[in-house]
């Protein structure tokens, strides 16, 4: 619950640093090569969330519809099950994954439009809904995606570092932002894949 409360923090941290550094980007943090790493250790609990371009994860946004794109899409399901080819540790902190929660591409804008519509007798509701809607609008095309890993490690001492081996597993990924909350303290960073190791 605590490592949870951190992440969110972690979360809110990383969209603020956002905000200013990339203030003249009018659709914030969706750009193509550009993933986020939000990053928290607590005790012997590490956690994980990443997010990143349906582009670079699985190759197009769009909804899966021929049989190849379905196949495109379950594969990318599949590396994303698998964060052991995505980061490494060292061995020695012994950390191993104890959770993993998915978060699937966004696909179906119009089923909230009508969900919305259903409610519009609330006109509060109905304000912030199409407000919502708009949004949504904005950002049609585009969709991210990532998932979040939870690992628990039997020597926390050892876990001074991460290498992200993902920029190997997805050659359209240029760019990593971390933000993490590690026993040395909030930290931010860049990861690339020729500068993909992050201590601490
Ligand atoms: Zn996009």
């Amino acid at each position: 619950m605590k490592a949870v409360t951190l992440l969110l923090a972690v979360a809110t941290f990383a969209a603020h640093a956002n905000h200013d550094e990339h203030e003249s980007h009018s659709h914030g943090a969706h750009e193509h090569g550009h993933g986020h790493l939000n990053l928290v250790v607590d005790g012997d609990q590490l956690m994980i969330e990443l997010q990143a371009p349906a582009a670079d994860l699985v190759g197009f946004e769009h909804a899966a519809k021929s049989d190849e794109e379905k196949a495109q899409y379950a594969k990318s399901i599949t590396r994303l099950q698998q964060p052991d080819t995505l980061f490494r540790f060292d061995p020695a902190a012994g950390c191993k994954l104890t959770r993993q929660e998915l978060q699937a591409a966004k696909e179906d804008h119009d089923h909230d439009h009508d969900h919305d519509h259903d409610h519009d007798h609330d006109h509060d509701k109905a304000a912030s809904g199409e407000h919502e809607h708009h949004h949504d609008h904005d950002e049609a095309g585009h969709a991210d995606m990532g998932a979040m890993y939870t690992y628990t490690c039997a020597t926390p001492a050892k876990l001074t570092g991460l290498e992200a081996t993902l920029f190997g597993v997805y050659p359209s990924l240029e760019k990593l932002s971390v933000q993490g909350i590690l026993p040395t303290g909030q930290t931010a960073a860049e990861l690339t894949p020729s500068a993909n190791k992050l201590s601490w």
